[in-house]
């Protein structure tokens, strides 16, 4: 006999190489206006060019103004990361040339960011596992080129100013991620910390959260980094997981062939689920950063960074364990709630309004019906009142409304707003918990139902069918446990149950 391997022992090319991963995510700050002018920062469904004047077209002579929450978005993701804040960062210019950057120039920070040393913590399948952050800073988005082709067949490329000069937040982590999860992990709960705070809604697929990696592997127990090869173009966190793996295995594999690994970007492509080469090394640019000249140092008072970091909600980490310490939610059910910030709000609100309602209850409502509606429907999810919703679960502790019908009521709500009560008014609803109602449609169901009768005394497992049919006998309204226990009663011989 042979034991299974131990869980925790890397397999594959791991066992071999350690793998190196620094990650590196820009986001889009959820600000009113851009960056540096007063151009709408809500461009998503807009027509192209639509939110742009002369700052964000780069147009010569206009003059950038610093748009002060952007800075506080990025000083309380510092503060969440337990970060260091300089007490002045100033901005610097980062030259290159592509057709999406009209001024020739991105207004980014280069050697001053206004967070720097932070970690994250989070859950892996094999523990808790602790990133570092190098640094947080805050530039401008590009334009966004849309290639296509015209009228007469031309392959063009069009330029949309809309995105142009967007607050842009960019989080780069040490060299400290070890696996294509850790990977995942590390970008689910920064996306939960982003939301939680209020700096991003972080949406990954729509780009609102670009996630690049930078990987390398050194055979383990060795010290010096190996090429290191940068993957883009990652849209969801399991393309992040599928494209690191892959990109680990590639590099193992040539490396295991006596081959040299050249320093390339690679994309990754979703569809044949491997990555290809961008662009080679020689590409890479110089951007003779230097200061900006257009805007003055940027000072950071100690009262402002205080009053920021009093004003941090609770945090990811902290909300989860407080679920499963003091609400004895499973650590899955903290997990799902905390990691949808719809979901927490509506989570604590329904405990706010009803404090006796089960938190167990409750968790299971918000991350079954309501997170499941959420995907097919978000309208209708958005329709959902915390307060109907704690209504709803304690009718049903109370043994008011069974569980069949409370999903019913449920739905009815999402429809169209309709409060619990009504709904339950309208359509009659009340749990039948009364064993003397229910003991006349329990004996009409056994006496109309023989064969099942019989099943159940050769020992078949058929309790489950007179259940079943005696909540069709009452529109789902009996006390589903009560039936169960009537009808074993019943058919084991004691008419007293
Ligand atoms: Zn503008």
């Amino acid at each position: 006999m042979t034991a299974p391997p131990a869980p925790s022992q890397p397999s594959g090319a791991l066992a071999r190489y350690e793998a190196v991963i620094g990650i590196e995510v820009h986001c889009q700050l959820r600000t009113a206006s851009k960056m540096f002018c007063g151009c709408s920062n809500t461009y998503a469904d807009d027509p192209p060019n639509t939110h742009t004047c002369p700052v964000c077209l780069g147009l010569p002579g206009a003059l950038p103004v610093i748009n002060k929450r952007a800075v506080e978005h990025v000083l309380a993701t510092g503060a969440a990361i337990e970060a260091t804040t300089p007490p002045a960062t100033r901005w610097d210019r980062k030259n290159y040339f592509y057709p999406d950057l009209p001024k020739g120039y991105q207004i980014s920070q280069y050697d001053l960011p206004l967070a720097a040393n932070g970690r994250l913590s989070f859950q892996t399948s094999e523990g808790e596992v602790t990133i570092g952050i190098t640094r947080a800073h805050l530039e401008e988005d590009t334009a966004k080129l849309v290639h296509g082709t015209d009228e007469a067949g031309r392959r063009v490329s069009l330029i949309d100013f809309n995105r142009s000069g967007a607050p842009l937040m960019e989080i780069v982590t040490d060299p400290d991620v070890r696996s294509a999860e850790q990977a995942r992990r590390y970008a689910e709960e920064l996306q939960a910390l982003l939301r939680a705070i209020g700096a991003s809604d972080a949406d990954m697929e729509r780009g609102q959260m670009r996630v690049e990696a930078n990987i390398s592997l050194r055979p383990r127990g060795t010290e010096p980094f190996g090429t290191r090869v940068e993957v883009k173009n990652m849209n969801s966190f399991r393309s992040v997981e599928r494209a690191i793996a892959f990109e680990i295995e590639r590099q193992a594999a040539a490396l295991d062939a006596g081959e040299t690994l050249t320093q390339d970007t690679r994309g990754w492509n979703e569809d044949r689920g491997m990555t290809y080469v961008m662009r080679s090394k020689e590409d890479s640019h110089d951007y003779r950063y230097f200061p900006e000249p257009d805007l003055p140092p940027l000072r950071v008072d100690a009262d402002w960074l205080a009053s920021i970091r009093a004003g941090l909600p609770e945090l990811p980490a902290a909300r989860r364990a407080r679920y499963q310490a003091d609400l004895g939610l499973s650590g899955y059910d903290a997990a799902v709630i905390v990691a949808d910030a719809q979901a927490t709000v509506l989570f604590e609100d329904a405990r706010s309004s009803e404090p006796n309602a089960d938190p167990k209850a409750l968790a299971n409502w918000v991350t079954g019906a309501f997170l499941g509606l959420l995907k097919m429907d978000p309208e209708a999810a958005g329709r959902v009142e915390a307060s109907e919703l704690a209504d709803l679960v304690r009718r049903v502790g109370a043994g008011e409304l069974s569980g069949t019908n409370a999903k019913e009521v449920f739905a009815a709500h999402a429809a169209d707003g309709a409060t619990v009560a009504s709904i339950v008014e309208a359509r009659g609803f009340r749990q039948i918990s009364d064993s003397g109602a229910l003991g006349a449609v329990i004996d009409d169901v056994i006496a109309a139902n023989p064969k099942a009768v019989a099943d159940f005394q050769a020992g078949k497992p058929v309790l489950g069918f007179f259940v079943g049919q005696v909540m069709k006998a009452t529109r789902g309204q009996a006390n589903a446990a009560l039936v169960q226990e009537a009808v074993r009663g019943r058919l084991e011989g004691d008419p007293g149950s």
